[in-house]
């Protein structure tokens, strides 16, 4: 560690905390990060020089493995092209046109930055869409540091979202309502007084933010409909799953189409790239055809829109998503197996390339259930598996991610640390 050691002690200078997104800081686990020379398929070297199997895959996006050829080049050739023009460029064109194809909901697409970006403007637009200007978001839920969706449950019988991070004015936040997930009873109780003032619910598609969560049978399907009834938009968030999961994200797998989505992630081929994208009667009210402004100097950057073309278009041929989902449930059952054994509840959902660790005794249906598992048990086999050559995501509150890239043997190797991380709790 004594590379990073160093570098990590001159970022902590120049740098708040030595990193530019918290998460890195490895504050949850303990510790300080390691600095990551160079990835390749599944692995991360770091500077170090210690090999990792990597189940971060950057934090989603790398599904084709890291410094996946195909992307290479196609970013490769675009650099020779030049790398922003400052005017449409047919890389757009191309792009916009795969994910209006693959997505269900997509009609148009307006390509962003990140994520983040992609909710914030989402946001926006159903706010300009309707008139309206209250926000249901969930506890537990992630979508990026927007400043209406950094907002926590209000105390008590309150649904009114108090701040979740200093610098958010409470009469912002006041107007997201923030929601227990799973639960078709608040949802129901939130509409019925807020319904007619409700611009948009957004959601995780699969909650991933605070480790997986799943949707219980009929409750995406119970969303829609209430949104139906009370005309607010439904803002599914698919920056995490959407290309993860199929090619048309959770929205295709449940068959619940919503209003708008965001994605993000998979879609930019490890390139900043977010977008968002719904139904056109609603994207028409963007600047320049409508009234809502939303902008981007390097938004359809040719060299993110080339790799982002490239990794979708390798999505199309390999089709990964059965192979995916056999690795991650072999993957689950080791880890149950290896609970199970050691005699410690674990609980571990899983789906396709996506899984996360609760040490809990059933199974977690929304915040509440993953901030009371074990964390502690957590980060002592994060430890471990870390100092034996797997990298899992540094929190308790992330998920895990697999790519083509993990071989079987790698898959087995991994199964082995993991399996000894749990027996050595
Ligand atoms: C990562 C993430 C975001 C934010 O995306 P950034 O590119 O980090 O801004 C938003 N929503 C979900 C569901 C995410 O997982």
């Amino acid at each position: 560690m004594q590379r990073s050691t160093e570098l990590f002690d001159r970022a902590k200078k120049v740098i708040p905390g030595g990193v530019n997104s918290p998460v890195r800081s490895f504050r949850s686990v303990g510790g300080s990060p390691f600095f990551t020379e160079k990835a390749e398929g599944a692995k991360l070297y770091t500077a170090d020089g210690q090999e990792l199997i990597d189940f971060v895959c950057t934090w989603g996006p790398a599904i084709h493995g890291h410094n996946c050829r195909p992307v290479h080049d196609a970013v490769a050739q675009a650099l020779d092209k030049g790398t922003s023009f400052g005017t449409p460029n047919p890389y757009e064109v191309e792009l916009a046109e795969m994910v209006c194809d693959w997505v269900p909901s997509v009609e148009m697409v307006r390509m962003v930055n990140s994520g983040t970006e992609a909710t914030m403007s989402a946001v926006r637009l159903a706010r300009g869409f309707t008139g309206r200007t209250k926000l249901i978001k969930f506890a537990g839920c992630y979508h990026g540091h927007v400043d209406s969706l950094l907002v926590k449950a209000g105390s008590g019988a309150l649904t009114l979202g108090n701040p979740d991070s200093a610098g958010i004015p409470a009469d912002l936040a006041r107007h997201t309502i923030v929601l227990p997930y799973n639960d078709t009873q608040a949802l129901d109780a939130a509409f019925a007084e807020h319904g007619e003032d409700l611009a948009a619910v957004i959601v995780e598609s699969y909650p991933a933010n605070c480790g997986l969560i799943l949707p219980d049978e009929g409750y995406l399907p119970h969303l829609r409909a209430l949104c139906d009834r009370y005309q607010s938009v439904l803002i599914l968030d698919e920056v995490m799953t959407g290309f993860r999961l199929a090619k048309g994200g959770v929205q295709e797998i449940e068959g619940v189409t919503p209003d708008l989505c965001a994605m993000g992630k998979v879609i930019g081929g490890g390139l900043p790239v977010g977008a968002f994208g719904g139904k056109r009667e609603i994207m028409e009210q963007l600047a320049p055809l409508g009234p809502v402004y939303q902008a981007g100097t390097l938004s359809g950057n040719p060299l993110a829109m080339a790799a982002g073309i490239a990794q979708l278009q390798l999505l199309a041929e390999r089709d990964p998503y059965a192979e995916l989902d056999q690795m991650g449930a072999r993957l689950a059952s080791v880890l149950r197996t290896a609970a199970e054994e050691k005699g410690i509840p674990l609980q571990v959902p899983q789906r396709g390339s996506m899984f996360s660790l609760f040490f809990a005794e059933d199974r977690v249906r929304n915040y509440e259930d993953a901030t009371s598992s074990r964390t502690d048990y957590f980060n002592q086999v994060f430890r471990y598996a870390l100092d034996h050559g797997v990298y899992l995501p540094p929190s308790a509150f992330e998920t895990c991610f697999l790519c083509t890239a993990h071989t079987p043997d790698l898959i087995d190797r991994a199964s082995d640390v993991l399996t000894a991380a749990i027996k050595a709790l």
